[in-house]
Parts: C-alpha cells; sequence; structure tokens
C-alpha cells in the first residue's frame, strides 16, 4: 500500500526475474501501452528491444484484425485466424502484459490507476513514458432500447451475431414456426451504412444466398429480408461519390433492402422504428420488425479516454477525443511524458492560436537573424503590429505548411482567400486579418479517420520516435535540444497518408484509392484479399487465413453454433 488513495503501487512485475534480458530491462525507462489494439501493436513492431522496460496494459489479451470481423461475424472466417495472442506479440520487447483497465491517469505523479474487471481490485503502475492507445466505442445517439440490438467491435460480438444468426435459421425452419414468426426471424436490420454495416450485409447476403440454399428448406429464401437505415441520402459516404453509387446500384439489384434520410428513434425487443423524410420533406413514421439488428451508426469516446479530457480540461479542447500536437504528445500533459495514438486522439489544429509565433519566425528568418537571440527582441506586441502583403503571407503560409504538414493542403490555397480578408483592399493583412486566415485554415482540416490505417501508422511513427528518444538521450547535446523540446530535436512531426479505403460488397470488394476509384470483379475480391494478407501481423494469422479461405470454397460457410 501507500499509493494514492491507498492503493497499492506495482513496484516489480511477478516476471521480472524470468530471463536475463528481462532483468536487465528493470533499469531501462518504463514504458507503459494502454490498449492492445492497432495502435499498440504497431507501436510494438517498431520498437527497438532492449530501451524500455515495456508494460502493456488491456482488459483483451489478444490483437483483433478489425476488418475482417465482419466476416467471421457470418462465419465465412475463423474467428481465432483474427486473433493474435498480445503476449506472444510483448514477447519480442521482453516486455510484460497485465489483464486489466486504465481508470485514471495521475500526471504529475506519472501513475495510472488500474482495475481489473475479474477480482475488482484496483491498484497503481508507475510509468516513466506512457502511451494512451485505448480505442473508440459505439455511439449511441441516445436511442432507447440497444440492449436489444448487437453491436461488433469485440471478439464475442461477432460470436453473439453469428450465434443468432444460425439459430434464427434454424428455428424458422421448425413446423411449430409461423409464417410471421418465421419472416421477422430471418429480417436482418442493420442501422448505419458505414463500411461495417455495409459489410455486414454485404456478408449476410452472401451466407443466405451461397449457403443456405445447399442446406436448408427452399422456403426460407422468400422470406428473407436484408434492411439498411440510414440517416444520409447515401450510403459510405465517406466514400468516393462513384462508390457510394456502385454499392447503392448493386444492393438494389440485390433487393436489398435500403431505407435511406431515415432516423431511428427506438429499438425494441421485436421492432426498429425509424423515421424517415419522404420526397416532399414530410416525416412519416415506420418500424421494421427484425430476428437480428446490427447498430454500427460510428463511433464515440472510450471512457478513459473521457476521463483523461476531463483531467486536462484547462487545456484540452476537443470533446470527441484526446488532443496532441504534431509529435502525438497529449497537450496539457508534462511535455514528452504521455502520448496519444489511434481512435482515442486526435491531432490539434491551432495555426491561428500560434500565429504570433509562426508570424515571429518568420520575420526573423526572412531578416537572417539568430533565432534564440531575436526571440526575446521582438515582443509579442511588436508582432501584433505587424503587417504582411500577400506576398510576404504566401511565404508565412510556406512556413507554415512545412511545420505542420496535417495542414499543408489546406494552407497551399491561402492565396486565394487573403483578398476576402483585405477589407479596405491595401494589398496587406495585419496581424488580427492574419489570424483570421489562419482560423478558416484551421477549419477546412479534417480530423483524422478512425481507422485501422491511422492509428497503424502513428503507432509506427511513434515506435520509431521512442526508440529514438532512448538513443538520442546519451547523444544530444544541449544545443540540439532547442526550448527544451526533445521530440522536436530528433523526429519530423507524424504525417498522415491517406492509402485508400476497402469495403465488402457481396463477392466483390470496392475500393478507394487516392487518385482514382474502380469497383467490383473478381478481381478486386482478390485483391481485397491479398492487401489484408499481407497486412495480417504474423505468419500464424495469414496461414489460418489462407486456410478459411480455402475450406469456404471448397466446402461453404460453417453453420455451426
Ligand atoms: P483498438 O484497435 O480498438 O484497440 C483499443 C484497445 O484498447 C483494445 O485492446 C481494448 O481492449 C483496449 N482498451 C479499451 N479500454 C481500455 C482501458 N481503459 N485500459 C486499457 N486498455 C483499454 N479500419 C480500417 O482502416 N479498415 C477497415 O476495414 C476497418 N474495418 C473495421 C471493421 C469493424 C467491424 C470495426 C469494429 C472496425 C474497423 N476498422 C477498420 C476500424 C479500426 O478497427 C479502428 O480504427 C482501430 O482498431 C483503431 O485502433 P486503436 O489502436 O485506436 O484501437
Ligand atoms: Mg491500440
Ligand atoms: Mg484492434
Ligand atoms: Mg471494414
Ligand atoms: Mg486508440
Amino acid at each position: 500500500l501507500g499509493g494514492p488513495e491507498n492503493l497499492p503501487i506495482l513496484e516489480q512485475h511477478i516476471d521480472a526475474f524470468d530471463t536475463p534480458s528481462k532483468e536487465e530491462l528493470r533499469h531501462k525507462p518504463r514504458l507503459v501501452i494502454l490498449g492492445s489494439g492497432w495502435g499498440s501493436v504497431a507501436l510494438l513492431e517498431r520498437l527497438d528491444k532492449n530501451d524500455y522496460d515495456v508494460t502493456v496494459i488491456s482488459p483483451t489479451n489478444y490483437f483483433l484484425f478489425t476488418p475482417m470481423l465482419p466476416s467471421a461475424a457470418v462465419g465465412t472466417l475463423e474467428l481465432k485466424s483474427l486473433m493474435e495472442s498480445i503476449r506472444h506479440i510483448v514477447r519480442r520487447v521482453n516486455g510484460h502484459y497485465l489483464q486489466a483497465s486504465a481508470e485514471k491517469v495521475l500526471f504529475s505523479e506519472k501513475l495510472i490507476k488500474v482495475r481489473c474487471k475479474e477480482t475488482n481490485k484496483e491498484f497503481y503502475v508507475p510509468y516513466d513514458k506512457l502511451v494512451i492507445a485505448v480505442g473508440s466505442t459505439s455511439n449511441t445517439h441516445g436511442v432507447k432500447g440497444l440492449q436489444f440490438s448487437n453491436q461488433l467491435k469485440t471478439a464475442e460480438d461477432a460470436i453473439e451475431i453469428r450465434r443468432k444468426i444460425v439459430h434464427n435459421i434454424e428455428k424458422a425452419c421448425l413446423p411449430t414456426t409461423t409464417d410471421e414468426e418465421r419472416k421477422k426471424l430471418l429480417s436482418f436490420v442493420v442501422c448505419g451504412a458505414g463500411p461495417t454495416g455495409v459489410e455486414v450485409a454485404a456478408e449476410i447476403f452472401d451466407l443466405l444466398n451461397e449457403d443456405l440454399p445447399r442446406h436448408f428448406p427452399r422456403i426460407l429464401r422468400q422470406e428473407i429480408s436484408i434492411h439498411i437505415i440510414q440517416s444520409r441520402s447515401h450510403i459510405l459516404n465517406t466514400y468516393d461519390k462513384t462508390i457510394s453509387e456502385y454499392a447503392m446500384n448493386r444492393f438494389e439489384r440485390d433487393n436489398i433492402d435500403l431505407l435511406t434520410n431515415s432516423r431511428v428513434k427506438e429499438i425494441t425487443p421485436e421492432s426498429v422504428i425509424f423515421d424517415q423524410k419522404n420526397e416532399k420533406g414530410e416525416i412519416e413514421r415506420k418500424e421494421v420488425p427484425f430476428g437480428l439488428c446490427l447498430w454500427s451508426t460510428g463511433v464515440a469516446q472510450n471512457p478513459l479516454a473521457q476521463q483523461v479530457v476531463q483531467d486536462l480540461s484547462g487545456s484540452q479542447k476537443n470533446k470527441r477525443a484526446i488532443e496532441t500536437d504534431s509529435q502525438l504528445r497529449v497537450i496539457g500533459a508534462p511535455l514528452g511524458s504521455v502520448y496519444a495514438i489511434g481512435d482515442c486522439s486526435t491531432v490539434r489544429n491551432d495555426l491561428a492560436e500560434h500565429c504570433a509565433d509562426y508570424v515571429r519566425k518568420y520575420i526573423i528568418g526572412s531578416h537572417g537573424h539568430q533565432i534564440s537571440r531575436a526571440h526575446s527582441i521582438i515582443t509579442d506586441d511588436d508582432i501584433k503590429n505587424v503587417v504582411l502583403s500577400y506576398k510576404e503571407i504566401d511565404g508565412l503560409a510556406e512556413d507554415i505548411a512545412q511545420q505542420n504538414p496535417l495542414s499543408a493542403e489546406a494552407l497551399s490555397w491561402v492565396n486565394e482567400i487573403v483578398p476576402e480578408y483585405d477589407v479596405n483592399k491595401s494589398g496587406f493583412l495585419t496581424f488580427d486579418q492574419i489570424k483570421l486566415v489562419l482560423k478558416e485554415v484551421d477549419s477546412k482540416v479534417t480530423s483524422l479517420p478512425a481507422t485501422a490505417q491511422r492509428a497503424n501508422q502513428q503507432g509506427k511513427y511513434l515506435g520509431r520516435k521512442l526508440s529514438k528518444l532512448c538513443k538520442a538521450s546519451t547523444t544530444l547535446s544541449i544545443n540540439d535540444i532547442f526550448d527544451g523540446d526533445i521530440d522536436n530535436a530528433i523526429s519530423k512531426p507524424f504525417k498522415y497518408r491517406h492509402l485508400g479505403s476497402l469495403a465488402y460488397i457481396g463477392n466483390s470488394a470496392v475500393f478507394d484509392l487516392p487518385g482514382y476509384s474502380f469497383v467490383g470483379g473478381l478481381v478486386a475480391m482478390y485483391l481485397w484479399r491479398s492487401i489484408y494478407f499481407a497486412q495480417t501481423v504474423s505468419l500464424r494469422t495469414r496461414v489460418l487465413l489462407f486456410m478459411d479461405w480455402l475450406n469456404r470454397g471448397i466446402f461453404g460457410r460453417d453453420l455451426l453454433a
């Protein structure tokens, strides 16, 4: 005991002396990683071994390959093929794993309050560096009756969906089942037409068309229905328009019932109640009975992330994610001690807030002074009286873009909006006007997507950086570290690269790659698979996935539950 609230502080892992490498690592800085998902695993893959004494804390002791979870939910793939033991992954860096959830971070004490769900016991884990990668939860939109629906986030969710589908089909075959009950059992409703909802609908469609006819009574075919309820007018609306349209046409042809412009009001044990807006703009209340209802309408904030934002409320401004700077450091936490990556985080766009700094640097830079001396010579008041020409603002924007790659694109068309802010058409902007320009730029930069792709890129970036930091701590001189900012001295800011999205639509994948889109066909299906195949973490999962596809091709889906 002895920690805050008189809870014990973890002094030493029970496996601290298990191997010579573990014993040696006890003297290294303690790196604690919260979560065992995409962000964490990418980080662990990039981290050099023997740099840190690593501890992963997560309630799930496996990594889950989420992009293929919809396939596992309907039995196209074995769930085990999508899971990889976190202990196996942690072993590479001679780290430790604790099955528990983080509840709170004490930033000044550098302690994490942790609870084990099964034992309901709490304790503290100390850290030197902390990475928060706890992901997101499902958005509820405050709808009543969600307990009657299913979600698809975890391995258990997939098992539950698969079990329900199989049992509903079997129940539908019983002689005691009425026609009406049968229709209800075979009605699948998906709320939310993002990639997950669309993929589940497509997988269910394939299952019903490819496997049911082989083994089940013919009558089932006519009684099956699939409905997608979507609040917007299009499905997959974050994708390219051609893709969205392709998917809609495809679903129409397949008799999948697309209910667009519809808002779910309530879910009862029997049916989904929703309001649909018709072409005249009138709202009609409607109801669809279901045997299985999937709720998949986007992400919401994880409870720990919520707690962190609340504890740092003086500095954190975003209500939906933990804000980091472009080095992925949590804003408001002691500099360089806490990072956040993946779904639970976002990189702040705050060019406007740092306008004075940028202008100061630009002026100093363009007059060739030594930065450190001039810093104090030009006061904030001097800066606020600055007036810059259009051409100078272009140069300023270029400088800022270099330091803020996430905003670079938005900054590249600054020259088009500058005249709008030059109220008296003088050819110059005042400091306050420049600040307004940067505000507009900030508002145009979209926040990072909640995707595996992003979490993976951030994890890799941070893993590499943490290893560099460890080595730099012995080689860097004070002169290398400007303003005490080691991160900035050794690494470039994080830069997100959009590599395209993929979604599965009934035996053909749709692609959204930067530059061009192409849709449909068998080739697409294999490409879809091979891309995921290459991303798969280990040889073991790769072999298992391959076996699953082979199996499905030869024997059809497995309908045991
Ligand atoms: P996660 O991978 O969710 O990991 C979070 C981890 O934190 C988990 O291990 C969790 O158990 C743990 N955790 C939670 N709370 C705590 C706590 N308090 N303390 C400690 N640990 C905690 N993205 C794509 O790019 N392409 C796709 O095709 C795609 N398909 C998807 C399909 C489905 C069905 C789903 C659900 C998601 C899909 N995604 C896809 C999104 C992708 O899975 C997420 O964006 C990604 O998992 C985010 O990674 P992360 O590391 O932030 O969080
Ligand atoms: Mg993670
Ligand atoms: Mg994951
Ligand atoms: Mg997906
Ligand atoms: Mg995360």
